[in-house]
């Protein structure tokens, strides 16, 4: 049996989450469910120039909100924590104090001026930039003098020669050449460690076994695996690497997180559904072996491995999602949509929220629910109803105050006036018998006027139903203003 399986998602909060963070989380935590192992969720924070505590709010938020529930980490925490690197800062100190006295670390005293005027030189005479070792074996005196001129030390790790192979779930053996893995940081001279030295000792002693991650992060692979060495463990206690291949945007170029539309933030406000983002991107690299265009998070826990993961970039398409929203929109059960719909109308103003206007939003959802692409169409859907000094949208005036639609208009008022049940049926009857089959008009015509007068503009749900929700009265009295006009 092998042992259980421990996966992580460990991002470095410096602004929203993106999409191809939240695509490495779910490929994590559809890992973890699979397997029936742990997922734990890890904040990479030693970067305390960039990460925020807004940010790291936001990703337990995000991660929240689209159901990736995790077993150790924030908030649940666990055997194997603290969670976040900030708080874990005397375990690296210590770690890589054992490093400087097994001699696998040095302390550099380069400084970065040196260090860019050195490999300056690397690149006219057209070697690799990268640490030299000049610090490598500093005597005592050369020590002591740089002690003196009171230049600050880093904690340098000590790249053997030689190459580092691993195999990559996705990409097979990879092999990288120590000629092009220079020595490198682990602790600034401020004494802060670096993400290399913070990665890799938490995933040990995390006891993380699967790492699968943005292949941006491939190349860290070597330098990880040394801090792995020197930490003492055995390859065969070495976690599993998976990189994943990028999201790109539809022009090829890489999706980047200065972009807005690439955060997960952007698509909330917007209106996708969470089971929308995670069907879609669950798609974005990986596929169960069909071309099926859903997948349920169920569904995802029971198919998800990773060898059907694509090892070339996927390309994200922002049609194919807003289909897929579009489709998880109608699937919501009634109750479900009004409980998605509502923060959407009162963020807008749209309605206050009290009973009686809850009671109209639900009876007037059904007439929308198969119209919409996004969550953030409503409150423009329906702002006909709870419109206060409601007024003919300026661009649709003219639509209304010609002959053609006074006529219109002033013979549905006197038909709709009669009617003694107010459905859409009987709403339909009346203005089709009198305006299609008397007046002999093209129904677009004769009920383009109609909707433009009692919706307020030529964009609304069903006519018949939206009259039926305004009821009797307000529907007369809107024609009566647009007859004024
Ligand atoms: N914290 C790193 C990042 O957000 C990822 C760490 C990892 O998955 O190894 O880029």
């Amino acid at each position: 049996m092998g042992k259980e399986v421990r996966v992580r998602f460990a991002p470095s909060p410096t602004g929203d989450l993106h999409v191809g963070n939240i695509r490495t989380a779910l490929f994590d935590w559809a890992y973890a469910r699979h397997t029936g192992g742990t997922f734990i969720f890890r904040i990479e924070d030693t970067d305390t120039t960039r990460v925020t505590d807004e940010y790291i709010q936001a990703a337990i938020d995000t991660l929240k909100w689209l159901g990736l529930d995790w077993d150790e980490g924030p908030e649940v925490g666990g055997p194997n924590g603290p969670y976040l690197q900030s708080q874990r800062l005397d375990i690296y100190a210590q770690w890589a104090q054992k490093f400087l006295d097994q001699k696998d670390a040095y302390y550099c005293y380069c400084t970065p001026v040196e260090l860019e005027a050195r490999r300056e030189a690397q690149r006219a005479a057209n070697v690799a930039p990268g640490y030299d070792g000049q610090c490598r074996d500093l005597t005592n005196a050369q020590i002591t003098d740089y002690k003196t001129q009171g230049r600050e030390a880093v904690v340098r790790m000590r790249m053997p020669d030689g190459s580092t192979t691993f195999t990559d779930e996705i990409r097979g053996d990879v092999t990288f050449d120590h000629k092009v893995v220079p020595d490198f940081v682990l602790v600034r001279g401020d004494g802060s460690p670096l993400y290399t030295l913070a990665v890799a000792v938490d995933d040990i002693m995390m006891k993380v076994t699967h790492v699968l991650r943005g292949e941006d992060l491939l190349s860290s692979t070597p330098r990880q695996i040394r801090v792995y060495q020197a930490m003492g463990v055995e390859p065969e206690d070495y976690p599993t690497f998976a990189h994943l291949p990028f999201v790109m945007g539809q022009d090829n170029a890489k999706l980047s997180k200065r972009n807005g539309e690439v955060s997960i933030a952007w698509y909330r406000e917007r209106g996708f559904l969470p089971e929308a983002i995670c069907n879609y991107l669950a798609l974005l690299g990986w596929s169960p072996g069909d071309d099926r265009e859903n997948v349920t998070m169920k569904e995802l826990t029971e198919l998800f491995t990773v060898d059907k993961v694509h090892s070339s970039p996927a390309r994200f398409d922002m049609k194919k999602l807003e289909a897929i929203n579009g489709d998880k929109i109608r699937a919501l059960s009634p109750d479900e949509f009004l409980n998605w719909s509502l923060p959407f109308l009162t963020k807008e103003a749209i309605i206050s929220g009290t009973d009686a206007e809850i009671a109209v939003v639900k009876a007037a959802l059904p007439i929308i629910q198969e119209r919409i692409v996004t969550l953030a169409e409503v409150p423009a859907m329906l702002n006909f109803l709870f419109v206060k000094n409601f007024a003919v949208a300026e661009d649709c005036i003219s639509k209304v105050n010609d002959e053609a639609a006074k006529a219109v208009l002033s013979r549905s008022s006197t038909e709709l006036s009669k009617l003694t049940t107010w459905t859409h049926d009987s709403i339909e009857a009346a203005l089709r018998s009198s305006l299609i089959e008397e007046l002999g008009l093209k129904p677009r015509i004769a009920f383009s006027a109609v909707r433009i007068a009692t919706t307020g503009s030529n964009i609304s749900p069903p006519l018949f139903e939206s009259m039926e929700l305004l009821g009797q009265e307000v529907s007369l009295e809107r024609i009566k203003l647009a007859l004024s006009l």
